[in-house]
């Protein structure tokens, strides 16, 4: 295993603490709770265990931000400049994000450092450019016996509460601060319990930027708790959560005192299926990315992979023979291709479906179980001789577990399986045919559709779910409808 940089042992060493109101503040009760290595189960840090007292601070703090003058008043350019110079910041301390993700969440650290570090530089740099450009119409209305002048305004919705899990922790909480501060919202940012760390330091970095003190508040501690607490605050106007679909409906239940305004991205069974005419030397290794990408750890993780009949074993032998050559180990080695799942809970979570799935009558093509050792390692996974209705079919594992299943009937069949699932958020297709690639990413019921690739995201395209995926859309000028309430001004002009 590589050692840690000075830069990065300093940061651990010291218990973390919380961002509020411009300080960084240990929790009202003093508790902390431990940050885990999952590569070996050692606890590296702690951070501070905030509750519902700490989140009534920070959304107060965030409150008064919102009114202050250096917020409120400030020009959409100078807001846009900050922004920007947050996705600088990123990039300068670039390798030591890096570092962090890959010791908090486990992932490899090059994988880190080219697309969970590089992408949330990219949503700032985005963001930044829309400061300027978020304005009204002017609209001729109809009203007859007046002269009126009628326009509108996009205002900031408000205190923003933002709920992020731990598969690209730093990702998260760029995907959802950039927007609030483009659209000059304030926020309270509550980080997952198991990866707290380069949220911590984004918090710093944003400070250097030059962000007010109040304007971002960032909470670590617990879901049911210090999320909880968040979710139900009523001097808070809308909630941001990305997570598990259970936790989404106990945040519109909790949302629903004051009514604030929910978006969700939530869970994923997302379909892959490849054509006959697909080309197999971009369509195994793609279907094999689809899966495997963040171990499975995504929610738009291509987990059911459809394949025609003709050519079904190539294929998935193909992913199960990458599958068995993918290198696994800590995220700190530069050699590491896989890392470890982020917690034994997720451990024994994605253990428990590889059982059922036997249980039921699934063969493992390549893995099918936990690696020995320390570390919350499991083998990389190709599930065979499944039925649609198995439990590893139709629920979302979160790891490196993909089923495999052929098809005959490309018109009709395998649209209505692929669409057969309470999910929608992402699906692939693979086909040299432009015009049934064209055909097939229409009638697929996901937010995002990827033909002859996958896992292909951008600041600019708009991302989110259909059916119990969730709410809204992250990234893209769509997520600033979230941000922003249009006030419809009307002036009687005589
Ligand atoms: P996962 O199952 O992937 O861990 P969760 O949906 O449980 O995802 O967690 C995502 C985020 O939601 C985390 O920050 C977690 O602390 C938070 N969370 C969990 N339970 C609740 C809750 N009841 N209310 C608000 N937030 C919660």
């Amino acid at each position: 295993m590589n050692a840690l940089s000075v830069k990065a042992i300093d940061f651990i060493r010291q218990p973390k603490q919380m961002l509020i109101n411009g300080r960084w503040e240990s929790a009202a009760s003093g508790k902390l709770f431990p940050v885990t290595n999952p590569a070996t189960g050692e606890t590296i840090a702690h951070a501070a265990e905030g509750d519902k007292a700490d989140v009534d601070k920070a959304v107060k703090a965030a409150r008064a931000a919102l009114e202050s003058k250096v917020w409120a008043a400030m020009t959409p350019s100078d807001r846009g400049k900050l922004v920007w110079r947050i996705g600088d910041l990123i990039l300068k301390y670039a390798d030591e994000l890096a570092e962090l993700e890959a010791l908090d969440n486990g992932k490899p650290v090059t994988v880190a450092r080219s697309a969970d570090v590089a992408l949330a530089a990219d949503i700032f740099h985005y963001m930044a450019g829309w400061a300027t450009k978020l304005h009204g119409l002017t609209i001729p209305i109809s009203i007859s016996g007046g002269n009126f002048h009628s326009y509108t305004r996009l205002e900031p919705v408000g205190v923003v509460g933002q709920i992020i899990p731990w598969n690209f922790p730093l990702l998260m909480a760029a995907w959802k601060l950039a927007p609030a501060l483009t659209t000059g919202c304030t926020v309270v940012l509550k980080v997952a319990e198991e990866t707290p760390l380069s949220a911590l330091r984004l918090g710093e970095i944003m400070l250097e930027a030059g962000l007010p003190d109040g304007v971002v508040n960032i909470i670590t501690g617990f879901g049911e708790t210090a999320g909880a607490a968040l979710a139900a605050h009523p001097m808070v106007d809308k909630i941001a959560f990305t997570g598990s679909t259970d936790v989404g409906r106990l945040i519109v239940n909790a949302a629903a005192g004051n009514l604030k305004k929910v978006t969700l991205e939530l869970g994923g069974k997302s379909p892959n299926i490849v054509l006959k005419d697909a080309d197999l030397d971009v369509a195994i290794p793609g279907a094999a990315n689809a899966i495997f990408f963040n171990h499975g750890q995504c929610c738009v993780a291509g987990s059911r992979l459809y394949v025609d009949h003709d050519i079904f074993d190539e294929v998935a032998e193909g992913v199960a023979d990458i599958a068995k050559k993918i290198v696994l180990g800590s995220g700190l080695d530069p050699q590491t291709q896989m890392g470890p799942l982020v917690s034994d809970i997720q451990l024994n979570r994605v253990c428990g479906f590889l059982d059922s799935g036997f249980q039921e009558g699934a063969k493992a093509l390549s893995g099918g179980k936990k690696r020995e050792g320390a570390g919350y390692f499991v083998e990389p996974t190709v599930l065979v001789d499944t039925t649609p209705q198995m439990k590893v079919v139709r629920e979302e594992i979160f790891g490196p577990v993909v089923v495999a299943m052929p098809f005959k009937d490309v018109d009709e069949k395998i649209i209505q399986q692929a669409n057969d699932s309470i999910y929608g958020l992402a699906a692939g297709v693979w086909t040299r045919d432009v015009g049934k690639a064209h055909k097939i990413a229409h009638q697929l019921k996901a937010g995002t559709v990827w033909v002859n690739c996958y896992n292909v995201f951008d600041a600019a395209l708009p991302f989110g779910g259909y059916k119990q995926s969730g709410w809204g859309r992250e990234m893209g000028a769509a997520v600033l409808t979230h941000y922003t309430e249009s006030k419809a001004i009307t002036i009687n002009i005589g």
